[in-house]
C-alpha cells in the first residue's frame, strides 16, 4: 500500500481485502473486520466507526489560528472560538455522529469544540475531573459527562473502551508540558483564552469492536507499564517524542508491533480542515522512526476527512 493513500484506494481495495488476495494463510491470520473504520478530522480528531456506533476522540473542527507551529509558538492570549456553523453542517447532515466522545487532555486543540459537539450529538463524554470541569464551564450538558482516571475497561453496546493513564508530550529544552495545571469540578471560572484550557492530566484510549481495536495517544508520550499486554490492530501515533527515550521503539515493542501505524497530530492546524493536511515537520521523522523500530508495521498516512479501513 502506498504511504499516502488516495481516496479511491481507501474506498476501493481495503487492506483486509489485500490480505485475502495475498493468500489463505494471511486471510485466516487477519482479524475479521465487521464494520470498523477510522476517519481523520485533523489534529488528533478521529472518528471510529463500529457498525452503526460512532466514537470520537478529541474532535476539533474549528481550528482557529494560534500560531502553534510558528517560530513564536502559540499566543497564550488567543481567544477561544467555536465555529458552530461548521460543526452544524457536519452534524445536521448526519455525516458526524457520536455515541461517545473521548478526551485525551484539556488543551485548546483537543477540548474546545467538545462541549458544543456533546450538546449537538447527545454523546457521553469521558475525561479527567479537570477536563470535565473545563467542559462544564464551557456549557457541556452535565448529565452527559463521565469522569475517568485511567484503568477503566468499559463495555457498551457494540464496543469496549479501555482508558489508560498516559502522559502529555514533553516540549522544549525543559521537556515541559505546555499550559500545565488542574482544577476541581466545582470551579466555575469560564475559560476564555487558550491558556485557560490547562492540560489536566492526559489519558489514552483503546477502543475495540467489529473484530478490531485501535489505540490512540493525544500527545507524544506514554506510560509504558500501562500498555503491557495490549495488542491493538491500529496504533494512532502522534508525531514528536524527541525528548522521550526510545519513543517509537519502546512503544512499538511493548504493543507487539501493531499491523498498522497511522500518524496523528502531525498537521499545522492554522490551516483549515477542508484542505489537505500540512506537515508541521514531524511526519518524516515519525515515518523513519517507525520503519526502524517496527519494519513489519505499515505506516499509513490518512489525509483530512479521509477514511481508513484495516
Ligand atoms: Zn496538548
Amino acid at each position: 500500500m502506498n504511504e499516502k493513500i488516495s481516496r479511491r484506494g481507501l474506498f476501493g481495495v481495503s487492506a483486509g481485502a489485500a490480505a485475502v488476495l495475498a493468500g489463505a494463510q494471511a486471510a485466516t491470520a487477519a482479524p475479521r473486520n465487521t464494520g470498523f473504520s477510522l476517519r481523520w478530522w485533523g489534529n488528533n480528531s478521529w472518528e471510529i466507526r463500529l457498525g452503526e456506533k460512532r466514537v470520537l476522540i478529541d474532535p476539533w473542527l474549528t481550528r482557529f489560528k494560534t500560531g502553534t507551529y510558528s517560530p513564536q509558538g502559540a499566543d497564550p492570549e488567543t481567544p477561544l472560538e467555536v465555529n458552530k456553523k461548521l460543526i452544524d453542517r457536519y452534524v445536521d447532515s448526519g455525516e458526524l455522529r457520536a455515541d461517545h466522545i473521548l478526551v485525551t487532555h484539556g488543551h485548546y486543540d483537543h477540548l474546545t469544540d467538545v462541549p458544543y459537539l456533546a450538546k449537538k450529538t447527545g454523546a457521553t463524554v469521558l475525561g479527567t475531573e479537570t477536563h470535565l470541569s473545563l467542559m462544564k464551564a464551557l456549557g457541556a450538558p452535565e448529565d452527559q459527562l463521565a469522569v475517568a482516571s485511567g484503568g477503566e475497561y468499559l463495555a457498551f453496546e457494540g464496543y469496549t473502551i479501555r482508558v489508560l493513564r498516559s502522559l502529555h508530550s514533553a516540549v522544549g529544552p525543559r521537556a515541559q508540558v505546555p499550559f500545565p495545571g488542574s482544577r476541581t469540578l466545582s470551579c466555575r471560572d469560564v475559560p476564555r483564552r487558550i491558556k485557560d484550557l490547562v492540560e489536566g492530566g492526559t489519558l489514552s484510549y483503546q477502543v475495540s469492536g467489529g473484530g478490531l481495536s485501535v489505540l490512540n495517544f493525544g500527545g507524544s508520550n506514554y506510560v509504558e507499564s500501562e500498555l503491557a499486554g495490549l495488542r491493538p490492530d491500529v496504533l494512532l501515533m502522534p508525531a514528536g517524542g524527541a525528548k522521550v527515550v526510545g519513543y517509537a521503539s519502546r512503544l512499538l515493542t511493548t504493543l507487539g508491533n501493531p499491523a498498522y501505524v497511522l500518524p496523528t497530530h502531525w498537521d499545522d492546524f492554522d490551516y483549515p480542515l477542508d484542505e489537505p493536511g500540512r506537515d508541521y515537520g514531524g511526519l518524516t521523522p515519525l515515518r523513519e522512526a517507525v520503519a526502524q523500530a517496527s519494519p513489519s508495521s505499515r505506516f499509513v498516512v490518512v489525509d483530512h476527512l479521509q477514511t481508513f479501513t484495516p
